[in-house]
């Protein structure tokens, strides 16, 4: 496995590999690798040639400084946890070779950014954005794969690979959880034990609101929902909001989406959480 820094080694590297035909995977992340992550890897590992797996945390997609200043950053341990697995290339930019220059522009996305965690974090999908087209135009995989826990993100990436036409097939991968249902993320190493403990209390909601959703309309079931998840104290949601699984437009009747998804983000202490589950 190889580990490169700079675009320049990666892309020679990659040059080689498309001139003996080789097809390319590619699962950008920020680190801090875990099981959610891994499924990705596998996934592209059994479907490419040559697999290469990104690391950077992307300053220009945090709207809390706080956040990415305690985001957890852990190369080595990730490399270490990479030989484990089919990938090929770990591409480790520092901040400089991504940005040399500042970035001024705004990414759009005809309105998917606008809504639930674009409302909240304004301007993060305009940084995913970015900084993920310039990942595929450095990478050139032929596929590059992406986790439905980051649901509205995958969204908004397939409208960007669409409408700009960019030259690569996103696969998406189910959401991996834990054996008590919360769903694996960096963010929950940051949790103490006590938060940890509650925090599956998020996804029982959701798994109770799927089973039950047929009698309820989808503002009650939205209440319901947050009342189930501020059963426990701790627990802080930011938005419940239940939306058509391609607009992202909420959903005022069950007949007006052919599908319907939940999507959630809740404080937990200092630490913020998301979660989805589709309904149909
Ligand atoms: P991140 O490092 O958080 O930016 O995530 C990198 C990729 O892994 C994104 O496509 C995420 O959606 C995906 N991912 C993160 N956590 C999970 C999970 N629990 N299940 C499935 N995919 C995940």
């Amino acid at each position: 496995m190889f580990v490169f820094h700079t675009v320049r080694e990666l892309q020679d590297y990659l040059n080689a590999q498309r001139s003996a035909s080789k097809t390319i995977g590619f699962v950008p992340t920020m680190g801090a690798l875990h099981e959610g992550h891994l499924q990705l890897i596998r996934k592209a590992g059994s479907e490419n040639d040559v697999m290469v797996v990104s690391i950077f945390v992307n300053p220009i997609q945090f709207n809390n400084p706080e956040d990415l200043e305690k985001y957890p950053r852990t190369l080595e341990k990730d490399i270490e946890l990479l030989k484990t697995t089919p990938c090929s290339v770990v591409f480790a930019p520092p901040v400089a070779e991504m940005y040399p220059e500042p970035v001024t522009e705004v990414m759009t996305f005809g309105g998917l950014e606008q809504v639930m965690e674009g409302y909240f974090r304004p301007g993060h999908f305009s940084g995913v954005g970015i900084v993920v087209k310039k990942l595929l135009e450095i990478v050139a995989p032929d596929r590059a794969y992406f986790g439905e826990k980051d649901f509205q993100q995958l969204a908004i990436l397939k409208y960007m690979v669409r409408s700009q036409q960019l030259p690569v097939e996103i696969v998406d991968c189910p959401i991996v959880r834990e054996a008590d249902g919360l769903a694996m993320s960096s963010r929950n190493t940051r949790l103490t034990p006590v938060e940890r403990k509650v925090a599956p209390a998020i996804y029982q909601a959701l798994h109770s609101a799927k089973l039950q959703y047929v009698s309820h309309s989808p503002e009650d079931l939205k209440k319901k929902i947050w009342e189930d998840i501020t059963k426990e104290p701790l627990l802080k949601p930011e938005y419940v909001e239940i939306v058509d699984t391609e607009t992202l437009k909420p959903i005022a009747k069950w007949d007006d989406a052919p599908h319907a998804i939940v999507c959630v983000a809740v404080f937990l202490g200092s630490v913020r959480l998301i979660d989805n589950i589709v309904l149909y």
